[in-house]
């Protein structure tokens, strides 16, 4: 077990203020891998004035020169590509070719993504007689969640630092591995020292004193709706900036048109992925009752292909969840869905194997809209397949969450989607399994969340506007 020090302050690891430590486990074989300090008010607030050092000399150099920083970063990422797929793969457990593809590529294309928006952005604008600059909103508190670990920082640091503001980020305490490579990355890539600064901890400790912290001017958050509702709270009442980027319960919409085999084999696969640890994940299907039984069956063949197995084999296709707290409370979603009348087509409570914090893929059928299952962010391999009468009837159902934040729509063709796409109180639909956009707004409507993450309109979240008259 390797024991860990240091934060990452002003451009160097210097020693943690507290004695409290974190210990991360591997998710796949309950191991201990490492220690890392947790992090206090104190840790927070040395980090929030080296920001603040740092943000006159950052705001100030020319896009041009910040988007080379961040095209410098984007190089260090690819060339540790396989060093941040294993740290993931380690500590979260998703399994290794995922996390190569997507826990570590999304990221590398979230940063190319900002080294060309910083260096293109029109960060001025003429309107009539005014002059509008848009300006960095300064130092920016970060929060960020386990479940992709490396993406939901570059998600924040690559817009912030494109934008002209400068960061403190608190990771999720059961991924600091990936968070400290990170940290590392970007001191060898040569950044500016403060303008990134990293303090490991836990969320009622470190997060909170930074989302309390008085010289932070933005607090971006992602996690959950409970925690996102008290930072945003916490924020009002400082009257700062704040995005949260938060739950959801999106619907995977099969129209009577579509394609079933396909549509049901996606919106499995989109569940599976990450062991359903995603918040955008399509964990509702909604089928019309003419098809249901066929897609049932269909759910079924395609869940058992998710064989749970060791993370670093290439071939296992489901790894664990992050940790034993998350697979009892997923756990506790399958018995509550069992007591309130929902039929396991696949999978179920029992473990699917010995150790490890796995939970089988599970498909539910007979779920009802006001099931718990059917409400709320189960966050594990857990899919439910609600029955609709008619079009109307599959609109209520898939905007009848308290959430908004993803969901997909198939259809024989593209217009056909697209007309019930517009009908949908949700952030961002895949037609007929559209491919992932990283320059594409990404964020919640309802309780999903406040602001957008990703490409151009993620960027606008860490500007503020001035305008000037002629
Ligand atoms: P969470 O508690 O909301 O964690 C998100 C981040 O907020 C973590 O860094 C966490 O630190 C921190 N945090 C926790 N309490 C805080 C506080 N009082 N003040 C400031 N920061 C705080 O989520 P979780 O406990 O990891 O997961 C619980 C559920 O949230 C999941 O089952 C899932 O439904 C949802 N979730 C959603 C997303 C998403 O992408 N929308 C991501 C992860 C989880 P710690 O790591 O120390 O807790
Ligand atoms: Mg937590």
């Amino acid at each position: 077990m390797k024991a860990y020090d240091g934060m990452y302050i002003g451009g160097a690891w210097r020693p943690a203020a507290g004695t409290e430590r974190i210990t991360v486990v591997n998710p796949a074989d309950e191991t201990e891998i490492a220690t890392v300090p947790a992090g206090t008010a104190e840790d927070i607030d040395a980090a929030v004035r080296a920001a603040r050092a740092a943000f006159p000399g950052w705001a100030a150099t020319p896009p041009a020169e910040r988007a080379a920083h961040l095209a410098a970063l984007r190089d260090t990422m690819l060339a540790h590509r396989d060093e941040i797929a294993e740290t993931i793969t380690a500590e979260l457990g998703s399994p290794i070719g995922f996390s190569r593809a997507v826990q570590a590529g999304a990221p590398i294309a979230v940063a190319a993504s900002y080294a060309e928006l910083a260096a293109s952005y029109p960060f001025e604008e003429k309107i009539a007689n005014s002059t509008v600059l848009l300006e960095p909103v300064g130092v920016v508190g970060a929060i960020t969640p386990w479940n992709y670990p490396l993406h939901q920082i570059v998600a924040k640091v690559g817009p912030a630092l494109a934008a002209g503001c400068v960061i403190v980020v608190k990771p999720a305490e059961d991924t600091p591995l990936t968070a400290r490579l990170f940290a590392d990355l970007v001191h060898g890539a040569g950044l500016p020292a403060g303008v990134f600064n990293l303090v490991t901890g836990v969320g009622p400790v470190a997060g909170q004193a930074l989302a309390e912290h008085p010289d932070v001017d933005l607090v971006s958050f992602t996690g959950s709706t409970a925690v996102g509702r008290r930072i945003g709270a916490t924020a009002g009442a400082a009257v700062k900036r704040v995005a949260l980027e938060l739950g959801g319960k999106s619907a995977n919409v099969i129209l009577p048109s579509a394609d079933l085999a396909k549509a049901v084999k996606v919106g499995v696969a989109n569940v599976m992925s990450n062991s359903g640890q995603t918040c955008s994940a399509w964990t509702r299907m909604l089928v019309h009752t003419d098809r249901y039984d066929e897609a049932v069956e269909l759910a079924r063949g395609y869940a058992a292909g998710y064989v749970a197995g060791d993370p670093r084999d290439g071939a296992s296709r489901l790894g664990p969840l992050v940790s034993a707290k998350q697979r009892e409370r997923v756990r506790g979603y399958i018995e509550k869905g069992v007591a309130d009348g929902a039929r396991v087509v696949a999978g179920g409570p029992g473990a699917p194997h010995p150790t490890g914090y796995y939970v089988a893929p599970t498909v539910f059928a007979d779920v009802t809209p006001t099931m718990a299952i059917a409400q709320e962010e189960i966050f594990g391999p857990v899919v439910s397949i609600l029955r609709y009468e008619d079009e109307e009837d599959a609109l209520r159902i898939a905007n009848g969450t308290v959430y908004g934040l993803a969901g997909a729509v198939w259809a024989r063709d593209a217009e056909e989607a697209t007309a019930f796409a517009r009908r949908m109180d949700t952030g961002q639909v895949d037609i007929n399994g559209g491919r992932f956009n990283p320059l594409a707004p990404f964020g919640g409507y309802k309780q999903s969340g406040v602001g957008r993450e990703l490409g151009a309109h993620g960027l606008a979240e860490y500007l503020q506007t001035k305008s000037l008259q002629y």
